[in-house]
């Protein structure tokens, strides 16, 4: 047998044994996460791991590339989660997360043998813009360089993507929910975070506060008539 596969037995024996208050608890009452994370579906980011979260804490949707289609009124997983994530669960905080070393940002940054995997070439247009942005504003960069350019400006293109759902933008304009881009480097464990602030990537530290792509902020698109006839 696959030795990971035969892990599951652990997975009875002792892994849910010594968590089973925690799983009745969660069966009994229902799932509440604290938030919900979209990262990449490399097999090197473990999100509940980065974030050391016990079952029920964490919302998770994972894919190649961490992508968030734009709202269109098509049925697609990623769209699904979050509407679920935000006007079921009451989610108010969303992780974009991605990665070094991204086998989906490659190819992005570099579609060569693209065409033999139609719905991976497909898919990575979500991502066109990321792409676009380093092309014109960084052309000097190659290689590693334009890759994880490509892949820092992909976190900040699915953010844009993000608030085009109709249940995030409202819970934006409620005030009530942050939007946070993270980017993990494998090789030495750190994690970046998108200061909204001055657009930058910066590390995640305890000592600091914490940088957030889009604070919660209340805002309403309004003009004096509007705004009295509100009051
Ligand atoms: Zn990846």
């Amino acid at each position: 047998m696959n030795e990971l596969i035969g892990r599951v037995f652990d997975f009875e024996k002792t892994i849910f044994p010594a968590s089973s208050e925690l799983f009745a608890r969660l069966s009994s009452q229902g799932q509440e996460p604290k938030a919900l994370i979209v990262s990449c579906a490399d097999s090197r980011i473990v999100p509940e791991q980065i974030v050391q979260a016990a079952p029920g804490d964490l919302f998770v949707c994972r894919n190649a590339g961490n992508i968030v289609p734009p709202f269109a009124n098509m049925t697609g997983g990623v769209s699904a989660t979050v509407e679920y994530a935000v006007m079921v669960l009451g989610v108010r905080d969303i992780i974009v997360c991605g990665h070094s070393d991204c086998g989906a940002m490659k190819a992005l940054s570099y579609p060569e043998g693209l065409e033999r995997m139609p719905n991976v070439s497909a898919w990575l247009r979500h991502g066109a813009a990321a792409e676009h942005v380093v092309t014109t504003c960084s052309p000097h960069l190659e290689k590693a360089d334009r890759i994880r350019a490509v892949s820092l400006e992909n976190v900040v293109a699915q953010l844009t993507h993000l608030r085009t759902h109709p249940s995030v933008a409202a819970a934006m304009a409620q005030g009530e929910m942050a939007l946070h881009g993270w980017f993990v480097d494998i090789e030495v464990g750190q994690v970046l975070g998108l200061d909204g602030d001055t657009g930058r990537f910066v590390p995640l530290r305890a000592d600091r506060p914490l940088p957030v792509a889009m604070p919660a902020a209340q805002r309403i698109a309004t003009d004096d008539y509007y705004a009295e006839a509100a009051e």
